[in-house]
């Protein structure tokens, strides 16, 4: 099969010709349709994150349909359609797994991290992690879902009751979750760089009641922000930012470092915290939620060759929509 493979970060992907992968028990094989593209697999492919299993395929937002079962009952048939998140696998069995928290899990593998993902023709994943898709979104529009939607939604959830919610780093994962935040009735305070205006004009069109550069301090405080952009230096303007009693939430997995800052900005019981990962559980309730508001996707589509030009655009920030590698019919 064909397949876009890392071989060492800070290298281009090269498109190979490999095996195609055999499902183990309680394994699906799936022939992938589409794979939305990531900021973290360009963190991978930077060599900004430990460890990647190289040579690695990338590739966590995958769709596809099941071709074979590798043994043993699954929630899938064959012929179903499948989404493939960032969560592969976990233990099921240490601390974390045990109190719902399996997102943290010691032994979790990562889907184009630590285990083969999506950019390519055929890929293995363990039935019990994937998820079934609404139905009223096709391949491409459901594909930056599976994670932008997904881990964007835990780090919205994290925000709790907040009324006033500010979103520093208006991409992706910022333009599904400030639909769901405006479906909720949240006052929407967009943050981007500064004098993007386009971006501040998108945010206003998508019901932001106010969109500034993150240097600017929102007409009123905020009860909670979420930061998507890996800036470090946007945690202590967005705690400037807070209410007494706000929460801070640092959405990526890849932050550049955070600048010290007086306490007396933390002080007032202000939290900041990050999210890491996503359980199963926020997949289920993020997709019944997003086909309901519904939340919608703003995609541009690459042929699966020409991935490392989706990722160049992405790093330099010359995408104004989720890529989305499409691979098979
Ligand atoms: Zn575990
Ligand atoms: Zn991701």
């Amino acid at each position: 099969m064909r397949a876009m493979v890392l071989d060492k970060p800070g290298q281009p992907l090269q498109l190979r010709d490999v095996p195609k992968p055999k499902p183990d028990r309680g394994q699906l094989l799936v022939r992938v349709s589409t794979c939305a593209v990531c900021r973290t697999d360009l963190h991978v492919v930077d060599g900004e994150l430990p460890n990647p299993k190289l040579p690695l395929i990338l590739g966590h937002q995958i769709v596809g349909q099941v071709e074979e079962i590798g043994g043993g009952n699954s929630d899938f048939a064959i012929g179903d359609r499948v989404g493939i998140p960032w969560l592969g696998r976990t233990d099921g069995d240490c601390t974390y797994c045990r109190s719902g928290r399996e997102n943290l899990c010691d032994n979790a593998r990562f889907t184009g991290y630590t285990l083969d993902g999506g950019y390519a023709e055929f890929t293995v994943a363990d039935a019990r992690y994937c998820f079934h898709l609404p139905d009223r979104y096709d391949d491409v529009e459901v594909a930056p879902l599976l994670c932008a939607g997904l881990i964007g939604y835990r780090s919205y959830r994290k925000t709790g009751e907040a009324r006033r919610l500010g979103i520093y780093g208006f991409g992706n994962a910022a333009h599904l979750i400030a639909q769901i935040a405006v479906y909720e009735g949240r006052e929407l305070y967009a943050f981007t760089r500064t004098d993007d205006k386009a971006t501040q004009q998108a945010a206003k069109e998508l019901g932001a009641v106010w969109a500034g550069g993150s240097d600017e301090m929102p007409p009123e405080k905020l009860d909670a922000a979420i930061i998507f952009a890996s800036v470090g230096p946007l945690v202590p303007a967005a705690l400037r930012a807070l209410a007494k009693g706000g929460i801070v939430v640092c959405g990526g997995i890849h932050m550049t470092d955070i600048p010290s800052f007086p306490y007396v900005e933390l002080w007032e019981e202000r939290v900041i915290t990050s999210v890491a990962n996503l359980t199963r559980r926020d997949g289920d309730e993020f997709f019944e939620i997003a086909p309901r508001v519904p939340v919608r996707t703003d995609t541009k589509t690459f042929p699966l060759e020409e991935a490392n030009t989706a990722l160049d655009l992405f790093r330099a920030a010359k995408l104004s929509a989720t890529a989305v590698l499409t691979i098979s019919k």
